[in-house]
């Protein structure tokens, strides 16, 4: 085994050893490093999709931004708005409409004129009320005067009623004269931006309300019950959807109406209120459409609208890591302290604190040099770690905070695959020590990167038909596991000699979870059918996790710290993963001394390590003779 590398067992180095977490900056904590007051400078690891961004509000384009949640799309979006031109920005008022009330008339005035033009029409109406009520008060004077001249008292009371009711009547039709204002950008310092995330169809293309009252002159004014939408208040600015597939198709249509009109009218949305009958004056709404989603969310968008954008403007995909590079941690360092300031209540972090997010980042990253941009979850931890150093009464956030932060801020998933671990060992479903034939602590990942050991079984009998053997697999992961077989089947005959097609084969993968990731077992499978056709046991204390090529090599997957992780909680003493992702490995200190972690190229390697006992020592004699596909074991002395 010695000349061959992937024989040799490596146990993990620290991240210390390995890799530094050394920045360029110099600061001794975060309060020290210079926070940008532009939005669009704060964003970090985005590069390409800032210069769109900042090339897109130069034209008023709009955008379209793909990625996963929480790396940085509304954050874009804000900061597109902070760079749209603002000397532009309008109020809007809505005027009653004489000749046609259910058509209420539009006018749109430079930002900050529309709350005056309102208040001049209340002072002409509160003017003209007030002469009104001199007139009455004239009115009922001189009629009781006259009344006590000619000693008619009760009549001259009765009549000054009646002429007091009868003039009543006529007031609403004074304040009626009053415009609205429907969209107010008074005092405002950048364009507006509107996340209009999830809403219906109402709050975005606006509405009129309802008026029971609406017959017989007691009800309010149509034009008073009209009401701006989202993308009226967006206008001259951006409008920010989320998620935008999940908005119903006949909005998407009337949103891809506006773009292009950059005029929508309002009208009542719900047919059976009073407010149908209302229909506004076109309301101008010339907005910057950012759309943003998952890769999954093109699929429910209208074409037209994708078509729109595509053809107006921008699509960008976003990163959700970067190299880690020391420029890049030092973009970091900045992040930690921008999410100090902008929480405003946590105090700032150490240069050691803020190494250790780093780490985190690296971590977090799942994969080789890389550095996560998920930058809401890390956020998340930042502030987590602040409250917990403020909670001790500290003025600095120290790398233990962080630590204790991480124990806290588990994910719901990790929440889970920790107990499942709890639960699963108590009644046995895995077992972490002695040797079973058939039997392998697969490892898998459930939501993001949390691990989870992922117990598997199989059992070989002779085929009942003759003309074939079956591939019987159960559990939710059936599919994976006839696949990984079939893949394998050659392999295995190579392999032991043993033609698979001879026996039935049942393959089970014990009590999975929904939501468990299980395409990277197929070295388990592979693993667990030939331990049950020649009845050499695996070895429990060993977990495995890798996906296996026809020609037999072990090939990389996702998510190997997160399931070494698991594997360690679980009482696993040797993992064997992937060669190409060791540098992928960036398990917690805790965990360093609990497993050994072996490197694996090919399924020899692997049986190597995880089959034990009797029949194992001739099965590798088998396998030496076939040198053409496992040409490590041919290097056993
Ligand atoms: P998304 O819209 O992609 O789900 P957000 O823009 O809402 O993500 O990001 C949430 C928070 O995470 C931001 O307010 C910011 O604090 C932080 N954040 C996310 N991405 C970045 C980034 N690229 N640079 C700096 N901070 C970020």
């Amino acid at each position: 085994i010695k000349n061959s590398r992937t024989q040799e067992s490596v146990s993990y180095e620290g991240n210390e050893t390995k890799k530094g977490t050394g920045e360029t900056l110099s600061y001794e904590t975060s309060k020290d490093i210079e926070v940008p007051e532009r939005l669009i400078d704060q964003i970090i690891g985005q590069e390409e999709a800032v210069e769109t961004i900042k090339k897109a509000a130069e034209q008023r384009r709009n955008v379209l931004l793909i990625g996963e949640p929480g790396v940085g799309k509304s954050m874009l979006a804000k900061a597109m708005a902070e760079l749209l031109p603002r000397e532009q920005l309008q109020d809007i008022l809505v005027y009653p409409n004489i000749e046609d009330p259910n058509n209420p008339l539009i006018g749109a005035v430079p930002a900050g004129e529309g709350r005056k033009i309102v208040m001049n029409h209340k002072n002409k109406a509160r003017s003209q009320d007030e002469k009104k009520n001199l007139f009455m008060m004239l009115i009922i004077s001189f009629i009781l005067v006259l009344g006590f001249m000619m000693n008619q008292f009760l009549a001259a009371i009765i009549a000054a009623g009646i002429i007091f009711l009868a003039l009543q009547q006529f007031r609403p039709r004074t304040t009626v004269m009053v415009p609205k204002l429907l969209v107010n950008n008074e005092g405002r310092q950048v364009a507006p931006f509107v996340d209009a995330t999830g809403a219906h169809a109402g709050a975005l293309l606006g509405d009129v309300r309802h008026d029971p009252y609406q017959s017989g002159g007691l009800g309010t004014p149509a034009h008073e019950r009209v009401e701006a939408g989202m993308i009226h208040k967006a206008n001259k600015g951006v409008l920010y959807i989320d998620e935008i597939g999940t908005m119903k198709m006949k909005t998407q249509q009337e949103l891809l109406t506006a773009m292009q009109e950059k005029r929508y009218s309002i009208t009542g949305q719900s047919e059976t209120s009073s407010g149908a009958m209302v229909r506004s004056q076109a309301v101008p709404c010339d907005f910057v459409l950012v759309a943003s989603g998952n890769l999954q969310v093109l699929e429910g968008m209208h074409p037209a609208l994708r078509s729109r954008i595509r053809g107006y403007g921008y699509e960008v995909f976003m990163k959700d890591t970067m190299p880690d590079t020391p420029e890049n941690r030092d973009k970091l360092v900045q992040f930690v302290a921008q999410e100090v300031e902008k929480d405003g209540r946590i105090p700032h972090f150490s240069r050691e604190a803020v190494e250790e997010i780093i780490r985190e980042a690296q971590r977090r990253a799942g994969k080789k040099d890389s550095l996560t941009l998920k930058l809401r979850e890390l956020g998340g931890l930042v502030r987590a770690a602040g409250d917990i150093a403020k909670s001790r009464g500290a003025e600095l956030v120290e790398t233990e905070d962080v630590i204790e932060a991480k124990k806290l801020s588990r994910t719901l998933e990790q929440q889970i695959a920790d107990r499942y671990i709890v639960q699963k060992k108590k009644y046995s479903v895995f077992k972490s020590e002695g040797g079973e034939v058939g039997r392998v602590n697969g490892l898998a990942i459930i939501g993001d990167r949390s691990g989870i050991i992922l117990p598997i079984a199989a059992e070989a009998a002779p085929a009942q038909s003759k003309e074939e053997g079956r591939i019987i697999a159960t559990g939710k992961l059936g599919e994976i596991a006839r696949e990984a077989v079939q893949n394998v089947s050659a392999l295995i005959k190579k392999y032991t000699g043993t033609d698979i097609s001879n026996y039935d084969i049942h393959i089970q993968f014990l009590q999975a979870y929904d939501g468990v990731e299980g395409d990277s077992a197929s070295v388990s499978v592979a693993t667990a059918v030939i331990s049950a056709l020649e009845e050499i046991p695996v070895d429990q204390s060993v977990a495995l996790t890798g996906s296996l090529s026809i020609r037999g090599d072990v090939l990389p997957v996702g998510g190997v710290t997160g399931k070494i992780e698991a594997a360690a909680e679980a009482g696993i003493r040797k993992v064997l993963i992937p060669a190409s992702n060791m540098g992928d490995v960036m398990i917690e200190k805790k965990y360093e001394d609990m497993v050994e972690i072996v490197p694996v190229e090919t399924l020899g390697d692997v049986l190597e390590h995880a089959l034990i006992g009797k029949g194992k020592e001739s099965l590798i004699q088998r396998m030496q003779k076939i040198s053409d596909i496992v040409p490590s074991i041919m290097k056993k002395p």
